[in-house]
């Protein structure tokens, strides 16, 4: 093949050339020497003497310095490690001046566009990262460009298709994300390139060694070629200079120095053994025939694995693997990932193969799904999500559903030498870390190890935090959240300090800090000296980046700081004077680590961005990764598998805590907790500090301070709760004088996080709190009447009454929120206190001199504002439109508690002000039986009941199973709670039509025995059944009850429409094969006795079961109905379910024992285990108990 074309060459040697590389730029200005003349070129055919070198205008070639006749290069050379796309002629732009196009030979694959004079040479005259590719556009004429970030290259297809098919492919590869081969390199630097007067920049990178014009085109992925090191040879020439020998060309290079020389010849033969070597990884794991081909779609030679999913597959289904995220698989090359491949890991690899592997994963892959050399990536994506995420064609293991028999098999099988049953048991639910007995080797990796069976070990260790398979997700394919982050470019001076491994506490000084030139590119952030140096100094990988965080201003010597977090444990400061310069650099690093799906929570100004792992009430078994930002007293979450936000405003939570030796953050809000876990010490310490601080009050006005759910100021509600529990009996109550001392404090301490603040008697006094309360409303910024008081004031010169009060609910309507709703609580609170005057001798006139100059932050030299009061106080009914009723109720509670505190001596210690008071019933519902309780957020139902019993002084004997139940009159059903049940989170759901009772439960003992009977707790078997469904959102009932058979399991509840393949469904080897009509997980099901008549229930044996779905976003409710034949049949299901969902546990092993500590003892600790949400108490304590009841079930029931 020849081709006409344009060439400069040096005037004193007109010969023929090789051209490897460039074409439009000049490399050396020394074009005096040179002359453009036209040339045939004959590109294969190597000049063995050539030793100069031809730079132009135009053209710039590397010097042929060494040839060697050998066979001429394979076609698949390139696709040594990446298959070619796409690869043909092209006309490349003419260079400036030039109206000739240069025929090229175009090559493209995932990681590279390259091109060559002829198909025949190996190597390119350009080489460009698709990484660096930013676009590619059609122009006109059959021409396409392709957008690099600083360069546009212009081809020109033969034809309108070729161009398409082209344009098709290259677009393909942008925006997708890739390794980056020059990541890492091994050595990097000039080198002169023997006849060629410029010095090329040099990169030894893992198995190549790329040739760039500069350091420029290097950080820009624009370079001259690659050269494959599995066939080089590096050989010493003299004291600087050495030969790169390939059975194509010899590069003969010269360094700058011998020390140079030598370290140069040792990186590229290591080089050459790291490209030997990784062929060895490759080639042992080909040794089993299996490996041979893509566990997933059958392509040939797969050079990727993964290492916990033991398969291999290739480069195209390693991209979908990737995306999966690696708690699901973890994604390693056989080739460049080296120091992966431990002998253990390869053993693993032989012994499992893809063949085994997949008579697990893929046991019931219907043809239809099946991939093919073909598929596209989206069929890929949703193949290998279904396969290894949903676990949708697993052969499910005998004793999948059964938790404890899982973990048992699987102590017992890892001390054999089968993997596969390891395999097939870990991801049908079997613990790795589960509890094995065995106080010496606790955990399944141990008894592996202490049996010898290495291989056992290296496979549960790979799976020591994978995500199990669960398909009850159902993942939106449109959306994709992991996706790489945008290629980032950004580059400029910052000042930065050593990077630390501890969080700074202090002030760091300008004289720390040293100034760097940074530059972020190709997701690297790297640090020079300056911008004159070719090394970094340092730096790191975006994808280790966990957190970045703004410090305030003039946190330290530098006005504004940021810091970055790894997830290596390090954290590194940087800074400058120049807000603008901070806000780029911010911006551009945190596009470039946070994954494309989740870049809409970069929020201006944020304070902290960054992922984490958490827990919620869905997900409390295995933990999962979560994108936050956090915005003043936002903290913005986007959780795995939502698409939408969410957001927690943290000033309304209503408990954070931090358990520092878990490492656990808890945010308890309305309707949801979450568990925020300290994956790593250093970012999560950053996290809580921030997130405490922000969930404190953010400044002096009432909306700035920790809220209420209903809007109120803790600070406001703790102190109105205390005086009405402690002090409405109080003569002469907030007109007395606290200890200003103690007021202060007392101020201080709730101002800085009033949620933390429980207000106790016996330590706090009535008078103290009063003040306090009075001196907050005296100092709040803006008062709580905000900045239109002197209308308040005003109105009171309107004598007509109603007109006035008019006017106050004018004034009130226009207040914000908060202050509506602060002004609102604190007048209810004054009129309960002036109602009982005839005790604390402050009426209505008493209370507005006091308040009146408080809350108007007054003089009080005239009475306008105790005017304002005492209308507000006098008319409270009106101006606020209050629910007689409510507050009628409110008073009676009032007069209870002062009569309760009248008869009884007050017990140290007992309870806290922020508690409620709530309503339950001793047997039946009626208007003397109900019972005022005070409810401690901890109190559990065993206690609640305990409390009632203990008033009414009912003697409880050893079988009186006395339970709490949630009545629900309208629906007519009932459910007992849990003993372990928080009571105040059900208080706060039950709608008008329920109400807590407490009375016997006279099937305990039947549902014991029955529990106690069964060796593993799950039941099937056919119920009727009818669904609830609303048209239109009406709740209009339709349907009728059909006969379906069911089966329960520890995780699932499974109804089947055909009952004709019975014995099928009982052998759990068969399940799978027989889809479920509906499947629903069980710990989202609430089972409620009875059925309301109006259905007209077949029998009266029934439950009612209320399903809330996982989705956070669309908080799906469904309502439907199980009928059974006999009421044995109704308990054994009830029982089933309820021990399910409470771990075993149906009633406490020492009931009447439990009740003379139930008073005492604060926490959950009392029943000699642990609640099942381990709020206070360590996940550890938790598996403890429940491994300790799985040992030995029994136990509970000795006894009873
Ligand atoms: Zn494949």
């Amino acid at each position: 093949m020849t081709s006409k074309m344009s060439l400069m060459v040096p005037k004193p040697l007109k010969q023929r050339y090789n051209s490897l590389c460039s074409d439009d730029e000049l490399l050396d200005d020394d074009s005096g020497c040179y002359e453009s003349v036209s040339v045939k070129v004959r590109p294969s055919s190597w000049n063995a003497d050539l030793a100069s070198i031809s730079s132009s205008q135009n053209s710039v070639y590397l010097p042929s310095s060494g040839y060697i006749s050998g066979s001429p290069p394979r076609d698949d050379w390139a696709s040594a490690d990446v298959p070619v796309m796409k690869m043909g002629w092209l006309d490349k732009n003419p260079p400036q001046g030039s109206l000739i196009y240069q025929r090229r030979w175009v090559k493209l694959d995932s990681e590279y566009l390259r091109y060559f004079d002829t198909e025949k040479d190996v190597y390119s005259k350009r080489i460009i990262s698709t990484a660096s590719i930013t676009d590619v556009v059609i122009v006109g004429d059959q021409k396409f460009e392709v957008v690099t970030h600083n360069r546009t290259f212009l081809f020109r297809a033969e034809s309108e298709l070729e161009r398409s098919e082209w344009v098709s492919a290259l677009r393909s590869t942008v925006g997708v994300s890739r390794a980056n081969a020059c990541l890492d390199p091994e050595m990097k630097g000039y080198l002169e390139l023997r006849g060629l007067r410029s010095k090329l920049y040099t990169v030894v990178c893992a198995d190549k060694v790329f040739l760039y014009k500069n350091t420029e085109e290097y950080r820009l992925g624009i370079g001259i070629t690659s050269i494959d090191m599995n066939v080089g040879n590096v050989k010493e020439i003299d004291r600087r200079a050495f030969d790169l020998t390939t059975p194509y060309r010899i590069f003969s290079f010269v360094a700058d120095s011998d020390q140079l020389k030598d370290q140069w010849v040792e990186s590229m033969r290591d080089s050459i053994a790291e490209a030997l070597s990784n062929y060895e990884v490759a080639e042992r794991i080909w040794a089993e025939p299996s490996n041979q081909m893509c566990a997933d779609c059958s392509a040939a030679k797969p050079e990727w694995a993964s290492i916990n999913l033991t398969v291999v597959f290739c480069k195209r289904c390693a991209g979908e693997h990737r995306s999966l995220g690696p708690s699901i698989s973890k994604v390693r090359s056989l080739k460049m990932d080296k120091k992966v491949w431990t002998e253990d890991l390869i053993q693993v690899f032989i012994t499992v193969g893809n063949h085994r592997a997949n008579q697990f994963w893929a046991a019931n892959v219907p043809p239809s799904e099946e991939l093919t050399l073909n598929s596209s990536s989206a069929e890929r994506r949703r193949f290998i999500t279904a396969k290894y995420r949903e676990g949708k064609y697993r052969r499910y293991h005998p004793l999948f559903g059964n938790q404890r028999e899982l973990n048992n098999a699987l102590c017992i099988n890892v001390q054999s030498s089968d993997v596969c049953e390891t395999l097939a048991l870990v991801f049908c639910g079997a613990d790795v870390s589960c509890d094995t007995g065995d106080p010496d080797l606790t955990s399944p990796i141990a008894l592996a190890q202490h049996h010898g069976q290495n291989l056992q070990v290296e496979f549960l260790t790979q799976n020591r935090n994978t995500e199990l398979p669960r398909s009850e997700v159902k993942v939106n394919f449109d959306t994709v959240h992991y996706m790489a982050p945008p290629s980032i470019t950004h580059n400029g001076f910052l000042f930065k300090t050593a990077s630390m491994a501890r969080p700074i506490t202090e002030k760091k000084g300008k004289e720390e800090f040293s100034r760097r030139w940074c530059v972020l590119n190709d997701g690297n952030f790297s640090y020079y000296e300056s911008d004159k140096n070719a090394t970094p100094n340092g730096g790191l990988k975006m994808r280790e980046i966990v957190c970045l965080a703004v410090n305030p201003a003039e946190t330290h010597g530098y006005d504004h700081t940021f810091e970055l977090y790894s997830d290596s444990e390090r954290l590194y400061l940087f800074g400058t004077d120049n807000p603008e310069t901070m806000r780029e650099w911010v911006t551009s690093i945190a596009k470039s680590f946070i994954p494309a799906g989740v870049e809409d929570l970069l929020l201006k100004d944020f304070e902290r961005i960054g992922r984490l792992r958490y827990k919620d009430r869905l997900n409390r078994e295995m933990s999962r990764l979560g994108w936050f930002c956090l915005l003043g007293s936002n903290l913005h979450i986007r959780l795995e598998e939502h698409t939408a936000d969410q957001i927690i405003d943290l000033q309304k939570l209503l408990e954070l805590s931090i358990h520092p030796e878990s490492d656990v953050l808890v945010l308890v809000e309305r309707g949801r907790t979450l568990y925020i876990e300290g994956e790593r010490k250093l970012d999560f310490q950053g996290w809580a500090t921030a997130i405490q601080r922000a969930a404190g009050s953010s400044g002096d006005t009432l909306s700035q301070q920790q809220l209420t759910e209903a809007d109120i100021p803790v600070i406001v509600e703790r102190c109105i709760h205390f005086i009405t529990q402690y002090g409405l009996t109080s003569e002469g109550i907030y007109r007395k004088s606290g200890v200003n001392s103690k007021i202060a404090a007392l101020l201080e301490e709730l101002r800085r996080d009033a949620r933390c603040v429980w207000l106790k008697e016996g330590e706090h006094q009535v008078d103290d709190v009063s003040n306090v309360l009075k001196r907050f409303f005296r100092d709040v910024q803006e008062g709580v009447f905000g900045l239109e008081a002197h209308r308040w004031l005003s109105a009171t010169g309107v004598s007509d009454e109603s007109s006035r009060i008019c006017q106050y609910r004018l004034l009130f309507s226009n207040l914000p929120r908060v202050n509506q709703a602060t002004l609102r609580a604190l007048v209810n609170h004054l009129y309960c206190v002036q109602r009982f005057a005839d005790l604390n001798q402050m009426n209505l006139h008493n209370l507005a001199i006091v308040f009146g100059p408080t809350l108007f932050q007054a003089d009080g030299k005239d009475y306008s504002a105790g005017r304002v009061i005492e209308d507000l106080i006098q008319h409270y009914v009106t101006i606020f439109n209050v629910n007689e009723q409510q507050l009628k109720k409110q008073l009676d509670e009032i007069t209870y508690i002062i009569k309760l505190r009248d008869n009884l001596t007050p017990k140290p210690g007992s309870g806290s002000s922020g508690d409620f008071i709530c309503t339950v019933y001793l047997e039946e519902k009626r208007e003397t039986a109900e019972q005022h309780v005070k409810i401690p957020a901890t109190m559990t139902a065993a206690e609640l009941t305990f409390e009632v019993l203990d008033r009414r002084k009912i003697s409880v004997k050893e079988k009186d199973y006395w339970c709490c139940f949630e009545v629900n009159e309208k629906e007519e059903i009932e459910r007992p709670l849990h003993y372990q049940e928080k009571v105040l989170p059900i208080f706060h759901s039950l709608g008008t039509d329920s109400h807590l009772l407490v009375k016997k439960h006279f099937s305990m003992e039947a549902m014991l025995v029955y529990l106690a009977s069964k060796v593993e707790v799950s039941k099937h078997g056919m119920m009727k059944f009818r669904e609830e469904r609303s048209l239109l959102g009406l709740g209009l009932s339709t349907g009728h009850f059909n006969d379906r058979y069911f089966i329960l399991t520890s995780t699932s509840l499974r109804l089947y429409k055909e009952v004709r393949n019975l014995q099928k469904l009982q052998s759990p080897d068969l399940q799978c094969s027989n889809r479920p009509e509906r499947e629903w997980p069980v710990k989202c099901l609430k089972v409620y006795q009875g059925i309301k008549k109006k259905l007209r229930p077949p029998t009266c044996w029934g439950l009612t079961v209320i399903y809330e779905s996982e989705k956070q976003e669309k908080q799906e409710k469904q309502q439907w109905y199980l009928c059974c034949d006999t009421q044995n049949e109704m308990r054994e299901w009830f029982s089933t379910f309820m021990s399910i969902q409470n771990g075993g546990r149906v009633w406490p092993a020492e009931w009447l024992k439990s009740r003379t500590v139930s008073r005492a003892a604060p926490l959950d600790a009392r029943f000699g285990n642990v609640s099942l949400i381990p709020l206070r108490g360590s996940e550890n304590e938790m598996r403890n108990s429940v491994a300790a009841f799985t040992a030995d079930p029994l136990a509970l029931f000795r006894n009873l």
